[in-house]
């Protein structure tokens, strides 16, 4: 390895051990943390951003990019070394464009504004989490404006998490894909008791479920050595490494979905970062390439293997023997209609695969404005509701069913939403490539 790289790398090293520390406080947040615990762990988050942001725009970056620059001029382009250098380039330049006081304003406010958001989710209370969302739109904003963008703010927020996309090419992805899904759900609609999805609605053990949950993990090559799962109140992934990856999930004691599809969801965002080389560990190289690609490999194992007949034939059994009382009498046939039912609902992460991706349009349509802003914060309720009610024909029956579900906007992740849907059209595209080349694919 040349010498500049080699010293590149070090240097990246230290800054993507930092990141990972302050990823694992965040998986902490999520899974362990006492409520008393909330406003330290702010400062503690806060400290480490203010440690990240100088280390990531400290001027030595420059002349050390620069030399690596000329050491790989003639390498080709998706060499290791030349791939290496030209992220750390595009990573520093982004770094450097944001204002350290901006960077660490970020990080205090979402680390007061997800417990808020917690809170008010619980009471299903939005008022609690208002001004923190106010706070959170202006420095999105802020954000967007350090960064630059050429037609639209929402574009630079945009690029953090698939680089280079618009919102105008988005908005003309996503046009398609409505103009195709709006008379499809209307005709599902109609015909909503065409399958039965009770069986799925019943008390079920949750530990049984957990077992179960952790048995097909395993089964679909989540290595349990070098990850584990957790109990989250929205199911996330966090990787650190890829020796180092942590899954959670929802138990829902009264259905089985929520559980069972998050976990195989996860499960496969797991699986694509366990599969990183670990040779790119601890450098920019390691991490996602796009959060699209990253979404394409959980919707591909939640929904085209795990809502499959080749799937449940070899499971179905095996589910059975955990829940003997649930299932008894219910054939594999029935068990498979259920879990595909198509139904118009209030909440994203267990939507059917017909009407999931509506649900990204009506964030995506709210976010741009909240952003540009056109709708004011405390217009966001009645604005969610009145677009769930004309998109998919229902309205929640409060806010923590409606515009209060999610954790992204409390997190400061605007521009993320979007890659969900994307991550969508790439698993089919994906999945429809593995099935050409693996004619056997079921039985495997
Ligand atoms: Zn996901």
């Amino acid at each position: 390895m040349s010498d500049a790289v080699h010293r590149l790398r070090e240097r990246l090293h230290t800054l993507y051990d930092l990141k990972s520390i302050d990823f694992l406080l965040g998986w902490d947040r999520e899974t362990m943390l006492p409520p008393e615990g909330v406003a330290y762990r702010a400062d503690q988050a806060a400290t480490l951003a203010r440690l990240i942001h100088a280390q990531e725009t400290d001027d030595a970056w420059g002349s050390l990019l620069a030399e690596a620059e000329r050491e790989t001029a003639r390498r080709p382009y998706d060499s290791d070394e030349a791939s290496l250098v030209r992220v750390a380039r595009r990573r520093y330049e982004r770094a450097r464009r944001l204002p350290e006081a901006l960077v660490v304003e970020a990080s205090r406010v979402a680390s007061a504004a997800v417990p808020a958001w917690q809170k008010a989710r619980a009471t299903a209370d939005f008022a609690l989490f208002a001004p923190h969302l106010a706070r959170t739109v202006a420095l999105q904003r802020e954000q967007a404006d350090a960064l630059g963008y050429a037609a639209d703010p929402y574009d630079a927020l945009l690029d953090g998490f698939e680089e280079g996309l618009t919102a105008a090419e988005v908005d003309e992805l996503f046009a398609r894909l409505g103009a195709g899904l709006a008379p499809l759900v209307a005709q599902i609609a109609r015909r909503l008791d065409a399958v039965d999805a009770s069986v799925l609605a019943q008390p079920w053990p949750v530990q049984a479920q957990w077992d179960f949950g952790l048995a097909a993990l395993g089964a679909i090559g989540f290595d349990l050595g070098r990850g584990r799962q957790d109990a989250s109140a929205h199911p996330f992934t966090q990787a650190l490494d890829p020796t180092d990856v942590r899954l959670t999930t929802r138990l829902d004691p009264d259905h089985l979905s929520p559980a069972l599809f998050a976990t195989l969801h996860e499960g496969g965002h797991g699986i694509y970062e366990q599969g990183v080389p670990k040779a790119f560990g601890r450098t920019p190289l390691g991490q996602l390439a796009s959060l699209s690609a990253h979404e394409s490999q959980s919707r591909l194992y939640e929904n085209l293997v795990g809502r499959s007949r080749p799937f449940w034939r070899h499971f179905y059994p095996k589910l059975q023997a955990g829940f003997p009382e649930q299932l008894r009498g219910v054939d594999p046939e029935a068990f498979y209609r259920a879990i595909n039912r198509v139904e118009p609902s209030c909440i994203r992460v267990e939507a059917d695969e017909v009407t999931y991706n509506l649900h990204i349009f009506l964030r995506y349509e709210l976010e741009r404005e909240l952003i540009s802003g056109r709708l004011a914060v405390e217009s966001l309720p009645a604005a969610w509701n009145a677009r769930m009610q004309r998109t998919l024909g229902v309205t929640p029956p409060d806010d923590a069913q409606g515009v209060l579900q999610d954790i992204h906007w409390a997190d400061g992740l605007f521009g993320y939403f979007p890659t969900y849907a994307l991550g969508n059209v790439l698993s089919c595209q994906l999945f429809a490539r593995v099935r050409a080349e693996h004619p056997d694919l079921d039985a495997q």
